[in-house]
């Protein structure tokens, strides 16, 4: 991976070697941590983080989901991405990630959580697109799942938790060991729901069509692109989705942070649409949007220079 100097943890900056955990760290053993993908795009004025401020707020509502004590409140964990960003030297030319974690240390053992000392840290580094930079343009092989998206009930599907990240993790592995390159997950009524990492479109006679938050995380990427899908006069309905409307789409894409626009070539060895114009349409939209070049959308943006 592509180190950076330094990482924020708990109010310092400590270098990137030493930021360490006891390997009796409770979020090891029982999987309670929460955390944020975020990034950070190189624009005319330097690095601009997309989208810091819903971003910061989900990560607080996924520690009150899961009952774990923030010490940092959204002001400073605001400032605690500006001032890692800057701290950092980076090329400028590929966009960075941002990650930040609330987790549980060292010093209590046992299924209960809530003596465990709880530790926040930001790190980032400069990442290229997650499903590699050809999917952009190429597109992707996608599989259905056998593994459901884990219920809201069961496993408190709103809250970005490490835990949750098993179903995602599983049905990764899956999808790859049967040469895909991601999977599509059902909800456990049969609906579609979401990739591991990403939420899903489809378009049909120019609507796009996307799931809503039953079961998913409320991914800030399929909002956005959303919002700038109505802005250009795009029909949006946001609905429950069966597998076979995904077979028969014009077009099919998943959206993320860490993946931003993903074209799906074919889910289950059915080919979905030929030239894909929307997707390519959003695409370029979307960049323009993260990179500070749509005035339209200036809000979404936190530049980092002083
Ligand atoms: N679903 C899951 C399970 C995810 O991990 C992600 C990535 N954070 C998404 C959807 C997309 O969310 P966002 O657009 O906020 O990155």
């Amino acid at each position: 991976m592509n180190e950076s100097q330094w990482i924020w943890k708990d109010g310092d900056l400590v270098a990137w070697k030493d930021a360490t955990t006891h390997v009796l760290s409770h979020t090891l053993h029982y999987g309670n941590s929460v955390f944020e993908g975020v990034r950070a795009y190189p624009t005319k004025r330097g690095l601009a983080i997309f989208r810091l401020e819903a971003h910061t707020k989900r990560l607080l509502d996924s520690a009150k989901i899961v009952a774990i004590d923030c010490p940092f409140g959204y002001e400073e964990l605001c400032k605690a991405q500006i001032d890692i960003l800057r701290a950092n030297a980076f090329s400028g030319k590929e966009s960075v990630y941002l990650r930040p974690l609330i987790y549980l240390g060292y010093g209590s053992m046992g299924i209960a959580h809530w003596n465990a000392p709880v530790h926040t840290i930001v790190a980032c580094w400069e990442w290229g697109n997650y499903l590699g930079e050809e999917s952009l343009s190429k597109g992707i092989k996608v599989k259905t799942s056998s593994f459901r998206r884990n219920s809201a009930n069961s496993s408190l599907s709103k809250a970005k938790v490490a835990a949750n990240y098993l179903n995602s993790q599983m049905a990764r592995y899956e999808a790859h060991k049967c040469g895909f390159q991601e999977c599509l997950l059902l909800d456990e009524n049969g609906m579609v729901a979401e990739g591991s990492g990403e939420c899903v479109f489809i378009v049909k006679d120019k609507t796009l069509i996307t799931p809503p938050w039953d079961n998913t995380l409320k991914s800030i990427t399929q909002e956005s692109v959303i919002a700038l899908a109505r802005i250009e006069g795009i029909e949006v309905v946001q609905r429950h989705i069966t597998r076979d409307e995904v077979y028969s789409a014009d077009e099919a894409f998943f959206v993320g942070t860490a993946a931003e626009i993903v074209p799906i070539n074919e889910l289950d060895f059915r080919k979905i649409g030929e030239s894909k114009p929307l997707t390519h349409f959003l695409q370029e939209k979307f960049f323009s949007m993260v990179r500070g070049e749509d005035e339209r959308f200036c809000d979404y943006l936190t530049y980092i220079k002083e």
